[in-house]
């Protein structure tokens, strides 16, 4: 019935026709290296965008992660928090760096992390006397955290944050923008994410002089001398310029990208959120979510539950994930501290048992979701 359909993926790239503009231009001047006009146009965009003093790019958001940990100084078996209802990404540069990760639950309000776990996190490990080093805060599918009380923990306890806004360029928190409350704030533009460079990062900060570190550390750490001369660690974690190019071009339609997100959310809401036992994530009176991904979460029964329901529409040609695996339930961190909501509850396993993602990109077609949604509907 279905079988001459294009596959409908979750989240694809959506690109505007100006990209093609920049790259050219980058190819006609012989752009093509790493570092150029792009590349600084690109970082003031950004900065200017979010309101921030400055902003480095970088090959992935894992890498501005990665140098945000070596810029707070980040040691092997030094302590590191981190939300546990995330990408691994989150947390793998903790162990690049030979850290521990300590993993944080959610709260049922915004699906990000739990001040409650967090505090109870920090008072049980500072009594051991083991005060975490940072906190990687994340803002997850689009929505960010309830800042307020997570950064007064933090700042009572003096815990600097990085926050990954991976998948919430655009959003805020009471007026301000996502990824601008920490120390350090990071970005992705991997091809899935809500604009892409197809592959990419941005490492954002208030504090310019840290940013230049950052900087020679992600250009191999090379020394001013005539020859190759090198006295630090580096790494080539730099964006080229012809990838800037089509990120500044995307930047101009975030605007554009966030209103279709969130229309596709508000058509799933509207045809889907009477069906008994599914509810939908939700967006607290404090926030403005981009809705990157539209998130619900289905009561299961005897004849559905997530797994079956992604099955059912991927033999529909309609591409659906089940929400992030919890990080402390996966086996690279088998045996890693884990904080949940409170003593009886944890939030991201009941999440993760119950939720799934639908197809979300922004240039979902209003047939091809009616489709998605005819499809959900029969297995429900
Ligand atoms: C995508 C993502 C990352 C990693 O970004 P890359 O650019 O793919 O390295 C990190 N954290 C979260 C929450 C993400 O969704």
């Amino acid at each position: 019935m279905s079988g001459a359909r294009e596959k409908i993926f979750l989240s694809p790239p959506h690109m505007s026709g100006e990209e093609q503009k920049y790259i050219d231009s980058a190819f006609a001047s012989n752009w093509i290296a790493p570092l150029g006009p792009n590349v600084e146009q690109f970082e003031q965009e950004i900065a200017n965008y979010v309101g921030v003093r400055g902003a480095l790019s970088l090959s992935s958001g894992t890498a501005a992660i990665h140098l945000a940990l070596r810029l707070l100084n980040i040691k092997p078996g030094d302590l590191v928090l981190c939300s546990t209802f995330t990408f691994v990404a989150s947390a793998n540069p903790i162990l690049y760096e030979g850290a521990q990760p300590v993993f944080i639950d959610s709260e049922p309000d915004t699906w990000n992390m739990s001040p409650i776990a967090l505090k109870r996190a920090i008072v049980e490990l500072s009594k051991k006397g083991k005060i975490p080093k940072a906190l990687i805060l994340v803002n997850l599918y689009g929505q960010n955290a309830d800042m307020d009380p997570l950064l007064d923990i933090c700042k009572f306890y003096n815990i600097p944050i990085i926050e990954d806004a991976a998948e919430s360029l655009g959003a805020t928190y009471k007026g301000k923008m996502s990824g601008t409350f920490g120390k350090y704030g990071i970005y992705s533009f991997n091809g899935n994410k809500i604009i892409t460079t197809s592959g990419g990062g941005m490492l954002v900060s208030d504090d310019i002089e840290a940013l230049e570190r950052a900087r020679f550390w992600a250009t191999q750490s090379r020394d001013q001398a005539r020859y190759y001369q090198h006295s630090q660690l580096g790494f080539n974690y730099r964006l080229s310029n012809v990838l800037a190019g089509i990120g500044i071009a995307q930047l101009k339609v975030l605007e554009d990208r966030i209103c279709a997100r969130r229309a596709v959310f508000k058509r799933y809401f509207e045809m889907l959120s009477q069906i008994d036992g599914v509810k939908f994530m939700p967006e607290a009176d404090f926030s403005f979510s981009t809705r990157w991904l539209t998130a619900l979460t289905i009561e299961p029964n005897s004849y559905r539950n997530p797994i079956k329901i992604i099955e059912y529409l991927e033999k529909k040609n309609i591409e659906a994930r089940l929400v992030w695996k919890p990080l402390h339930l996966q086996p690279l961190f088998k045996g890693i501290q884990y904080y949940s909501h409170t003593e009886e509850e944890s939030v991201s396993e009941r999440l993760f048992n119950i939720g799934v993602c639908l197809p979300s990109g922004s240039n979902l077609t209003i047939e091809d979701q009616n489709y998605v949604i005819n499809c959900l509907k029969e297995c429900l």
